[in-house]
């Protein structure tokens, strides 16, 4: 309720616990944030020009949009100029430059049959008033959206709707996270984890974070106390030399989180390789449709292979997802690259990192 979420907002308990934090910080604690909605949150809320110096905000790979690959970008633009074929996708793919500094926007103007839906199952109207056509529905994003997908497929199979296929670009977090964690040219203290994906797949999936690199994570919601609460924790937890995985949002997520979800995802998708947007290929962190659901797997009715390829020119997105670099280190940040004329994804989405540091900071 609203009288719930205003606790978490309350403007003396966010400043004990920032006092709190100054007290006990000895070093620097760098913390990544791995959802676009804390991104946005901690921008929003003012929070990032209150937290002390020494807490270092990294937006790490939570941007569905951001983390695409410029292959999985390029291959659904391709897509749009063949004349079989309706694109449906969410509104946030709209804008985000391919080769060419070509989009979807522009791909519509020019006459591609290109549908924005707010929810996959949109797609099953959009095919049955179509037959002649394929609705080919553009799958981009984490174990948030990818059990809807899922949904979207078994309703159309029941349905016996013949002419609708995914392009599944799916990924999955924990498993990226495991690629930042290895990578020894990433300097990270700890995660505030992401609310949405952790209240399907529950928080179990990010225990070798403490196990396997002694480093904490926490389960967060998105208001600022939850935020400052679970920073707090990180901090204590180096203080005294332990490393945790714990969940602060117990009022979404459970421990386990929606098996009836997981079920669902894992009934049409099983783990594949997948190619990250400036991380690369990780193995085991993408989603494909399983040989039994292959009807509707575009990448087999068109042949779509993706292969690592060139990064976006100029573009430090991929940087920026690893924690490396902060977007206004980027020389194009401001200039060459604004929200109006974006160059890179994390200039595009409203969940991306430079979205974010441009409209917040530079007001
Ligand atoms: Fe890419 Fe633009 Fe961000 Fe630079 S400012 S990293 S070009 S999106």
């Amino acid at each position: 309720s609203f009288e719930l979420l205003e606790k978490f907002r309350d403007p003396e308990l966010c400043r004990k616990l920032l006092d709190k934090m100054r007290g006990e910080l000895t070093d620097e604690l760098r913390f990544m944030e791995v959802c676009g909605t804390h991104t946005v949150a901690i921008f929003q809320s003012g929070l990032r020009s209150l937290l002390p110096e020494k807490i270092v905000h990294l937006s790490g790979p939570g941007c569905p949009v951001c983390v695409t690959h410029e292959s999985e970008v390029n291959a659904f633009l391709d897509l749009a100029g063949n004349e079989r074929v309706i694109l449906a996708t969410f509104g946030d793919l709209m804008r985000v430059p391919g080769e060419g500094r070509r989009n979807l926007k522009k791909a519509q103007a020019d006459g591609a049959r290109i549908k924005v839906v707010y929810s996959p199952f949109d797609t099953l109207k959009l095919a049955k008033e179509n037959p002649d056509a394929l609705v080919v529905f553009i799958g981009v994003g984490f174990e948030t959206t990818a059990p809807t997908i899922a949904g979207t497929m078994k309703m159309a199979r029941r349905q016996g709707i013949r002419n609708l296929r995914v392009l599944c670009f799916h990924k999955t977090v924990p498993t990226a996270l495991d690629a930042l964690l290895s990578d020894t040219a990433i300097n990270l203290d700890g995660f505030i984890l992401p609310g949405h994906v952790s209240a399907i797949i529950g928080t179990d999936p990010y225990d070798f974070i403490a196990e396997k690199y002694g480093k904490s994570a926490v389960v967060t919601g998105f208001e600022p106390l939850d935020i400052l609460q679970s920073l707090n924790q990180m901090i204590e937890w180096r203080n005294t030399g332990e490393a945790h995985v714990a969940n602060n949002y117990t009022r979404i997520v459970g421990e386990h989180g929606n098996p009836k979800a997981m079920e669902i995802m894992y009934e049409v998708f099983e783990p594949c390789d997948a190619l990250w947007r400036g991380i690369g290929m990780i193995p085991g962190s993408g989603l494909e449709i399983r040989p039994e659901w292959e009807e509707f797997d575009a990448k087999k009715e068109f042949g779509i292979v993706i292969t690592d390829g060139p990064a976006l020119k100029g573009c430090k997105c991929g940087d920026i997802l690893k924690g490396i670099k902060q977007p206004d280190e980027c020389p194009l940040f401001g200039k060459a690259c604004t929200p109006a004329d974006p160059v890179g994804p994390c200039m595009v989405s409203t969940e991306g990192s430079c979205a974010a540091y441009y409209k917040y900071k530079l007001d």
